[in-house]
Order: structure tokens, then sequence, then C-alpha cells
């Protein structure tokens, strides 16, 4: 992962995870009014750790340490995904559980947010070592995972594979129900969805292409022939790399974990693909020129697609990013920092609650099908997809424009309150993305009381 200076920046997850929270409670006065109320919305509501000793194959047992975190049940059960990778920890998976109930908020699906994760280095294992470790995991969560509490799905270094282990498991601890819809990004062969596995990226699409539709970057009018830059190969980035190539843009870099690759040209997609499967890697691919880390945000495009982990644009390259618009495949890519820069360079963030929400979109439209034993067609999924995704772009865009027309009625809110409280920042696309989705949990709130 890439670091920034630790002086200038709190790279904690969960820390900015409340930062942005905190950002849009600005705006949303019956919050500031009652701070516990906030407090509520943003503390994850149960937090399952577990350890998991598992015999690899090299004979001995490891402990491998796995976290489920359960954030709000506030507007649905649970629902997200479950990781496997070195960097994860109890921080990391309160912001990406946290991040979910904000997502399914702002796309209304009517579920609540959660993630799981196990700290491990999946590229160092063998498939029946990983297969261990999820059953294990699995195992060890009982039933804090359930078709109507908590629904893991897909997530960093776990695929449609990881998630028929994860069905098996549970459905050996509870034989004789329909265990289908305890997970989702299932293989299409056991109740997973047509559209499922390209979903993220397909969303991402939609986001950007109704953004421009609508006008929001004066540089750019569609897809077509605009320079894509995409960081990450996995099923995110990979996607997004294909997709938006198919939709007419040009990718001129992309990279994974071991370097990147850049053509000014336009990289041919179906090559790296193919360079990627046989090699492990994008990189070396020939006629093109090599990236280190990192080099692939600043290469200059006019779509930059992070489609990897949190905090890659951060105080320290912020500034030397080219790109007009920013559409965030992964979570939590960019710092509170990175954003204010961006915010003061024009560049525009879709924010990844918006421009990622098209994985989870999906899983709902998987778990429906799962819960009625229903199969649909791609193309009603698809349609279903960008119906729901080009109405949250909307609904981010229009309360952009409502922030900041109120900039000087929320700026004297503010100063009544705290004579001393400096000059709000223009509010930009995240902020908004917030204002919506802790609004909705907030009115959701309110609607069902407290209990007692
Ligand atoms: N892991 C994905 C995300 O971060 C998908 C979650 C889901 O489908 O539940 O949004």
């Amino acid at each position: 992962m890439m670091t920034s200076d630790p002086v200038l920046e709190d790279l904690n997850p969960n820390h900015i995870a409340r930062q942005q929270f905190d950002a849009a409670l600005a705006y949303l006065p019956e919050l500031t009014v009652c701070p516990g109320m906030a407090d509520w919305l943003f503390e994850p509501e149960r937090i399952v750790k577990v350890a998991l000793p598992v015999r690899l194959n090299d004979g001995c047992v490891h402990v491998f340490h796995g976290y489920r975190v359960l954030h709000s049940t506030l507007r649905g059960p649970g629902k997200g995904g479950i990781r496997f990778h070195p960097n994860v920890d109890e921080e990391e998976v309160k912001a990406l559980a946290a991040w979910m109930t904000l997502k399914c908020a702002l796309v209304d699906v009517p579920f609540g947010g959660a993630k799981g994760g196990v700290a491990c280095d999946p590229r160092e294992l063998t498939p029946y070592e990983k297969s261990r470790i999820t059953r294990r995991f699995i195992a060890a969560l009982g039933d804090n995972i359930g078709p109507y509490t908590d629904i893991p799905a897909p997530d960093v270094y776990t695929d449609a594979q990881t998630m028929a282990w994860v069905y098996d498991t549970y459905s050996m601890m509870h034989p004789g129900d329909n265990n289908l819809p305890v997970v989702t990004g299932k293989p299409l062969d056991l109740g997973g969805s047509p559209g499922r596995a390209q979903a993220t990226a397909q969303g991402s699409l939609f986001a950007a292409e109704h953004y421009l539709e609508l006008g929001g970057s004066p540089e750019l009018t569609g897809l077509k022939g605009a320079t894509v830059a995409v960081q990450g190969f996995g099923n995110a980035g990979r996607n997004a790399a294909r997709l938006f190539s198919a939709a007419g843009a040009m990718v001129v870099a992309v990279s994974d974990s071991k370097g990147g690759i850049y053509d000014p040209g336009g990289l041919d997609v179906s090559k790296v693909e193919v360079h990627k499967d046989e090699t492990g890697s994008v990189v070396g691919l020939e006629g093109t020129k090599f990236l280190e880390a990192g080099e692939v945000l600043e290469v200059p495009c006019d779509i930059l697609i992070p489609a990897a982990l949190e905090n890659q644009i951060t105080a320290a390259n912020a500034d030397r990013i080219e790109a007009h618009v920013i559409v965030e495949a992964a979570n939590g890519p960019t710092t509170p920092a990175a954003d204010r820069i961006l915010n003061e360079k024009g560049i525009h963030v879709l924010p990844d609650i918006l421009a990622n929400a098209g994985g989870v979109l999906v899983s709902y439209y998987e778990w429906v099908q799962n819960l009625e034993n229903q199969q649909w067609e791609e193309h009603e999924v698809l349609e279903k997809l960008r119906r729901k995704m080009q109405r949250a772009t909307e609904r981010v865009v229009t309360k952009r424009v409502a922030l900041i027309e109120g900039h000087a009625h929320y700026q004297e809110v503010l100063r009544r309150r705290d004579p001393e409280a400096p000059e709000m920042p223009v509010a930009d696309l995240r902020t908004a993305a917030y204002v919506v989705a802790v609004g909705a949990c907030s009115a959701t709130a309110t609607q069902r009381g407290i209990w007692p």
C-alpha cells in the first residue's frame, strides 16, 4: 500500500470514514442538534473477531485472524464482502462496513452494511489452503451471518469460488433450509446472478457515463475517445478496463501489485488480459512502457479509475494527478487531504459509495432471486442496474448543486453555533453523496425511533 507523510495525514481508514461522515453533518442540522444520534449512525453495531487455526500444506498450523463487522441493520440486513489481504485489521473492516451502509442507502437498496476479512496473503496460498481458511472462518462466524441478518459477498482477493465455499460451509451447518441467500457473488451454477461478476465495473461505467451526460465535466462530453488509466487489475479494475474500452474509451495505462504499463496510443485490453493470465501480471506486455507502482495514477488521462485499495491518492501525490474525472471503483482510495487538493484543482471525484455500488446492487438482485427461487436474464439485471446507478448519480449531482447554492446559509448556521467556525469548503461530490446517504439513514432512524 502506498503511504503518505504520517505527520500530514492520518491514514486509519476508520478515522477517514468518520471525517467524511462528519463533513456531511454540517448540512444535516437534525443530527448536529443531537450528536448522540450521529454517533449511533456511525458506530458499528457488532464486531466479531475470530482466531482461525488452519493447517497449511507444509503440515504446520498457522493462526489467521478474521473479522466481521456488522455496521448497521437500520435499513435492512447487513451486507458486504469478505476480503483476504495482509492489511486486513479491525479498523479497516470497520471503515469498509460503514461505507457499505452508506453505499446501500445512497443507491437505495434495503440493506444495511457489513464487511469481513481475514489477514492473510492469498498470493502465497494454494486454492486448497484458501478453501480451508474460508471454511474455518465461516464456521467460526456461525450465526453471525445469515440470509436475513448479514450477507457476505466477494471483495479483494475473494471471488465466486470463495463464495461457493462460504455457501457450502454455511449449508452444512444449516441442513434443510434454502441457504442460497446467505451469500452473494456465487457461481452461476450455484444460484449466482447473471451480471454479478462484472457488476462493480459496470456500475462505475453507468455512473461515469451518466455524470458526463448530465454535463458534470466541461472537458468531457462522453466516454468515446476519452483516455482512461486504471489502477488495479482484479475484478473491478480488469472489468473496468474491458468495459470502458468497449464503450469507446482508450485505456492508456493499467497496473497491478507488481507495477503498471503505459501506452499513450492505447492498450489492447484483450492482449493485456491474456498477458495477465499467462504471466500473473500486466507488467511486461510487449510494446508498453513500465510504470512503477503508483505512477499509473499520475499519467495524463481524462478518467482515472482507482480500482485497488484504500489510501492511494493522498496529500503526497494528489497534486500530481492530471485526470479530469476520478471514478472510485475501489473503496476508500482517496484521503480527505487529497480530496481538498483535487477539489481545488477542479478534478471531479465520483466517490466510492456511488461509483462502486454496482457490485452490491447486483448482489441485491441475486439475493432477491435466491429468496424467490427465480432466475433473471442478464439484460433484465443490467437494465435495473443502469437505472439505479443513473438515479443515484442524479441524486448526488442535484444535492451538490443545492449544497453550493445554500453555502452562505449553512456557513451562517455554523457560525451561529460556533463563531470561530472556519470557512466551509465548497461541497464536492463525496460530501453531496454523504449528505444523501447519511440523510437517508437519519430519516430511517427517526421513523423507527430508538428502542425501547
Ligand atoms: N465487496 C463489494 C463492495 O465493496 C460488494 C459487496 C456486496 O456485494 O455485498 O461493495
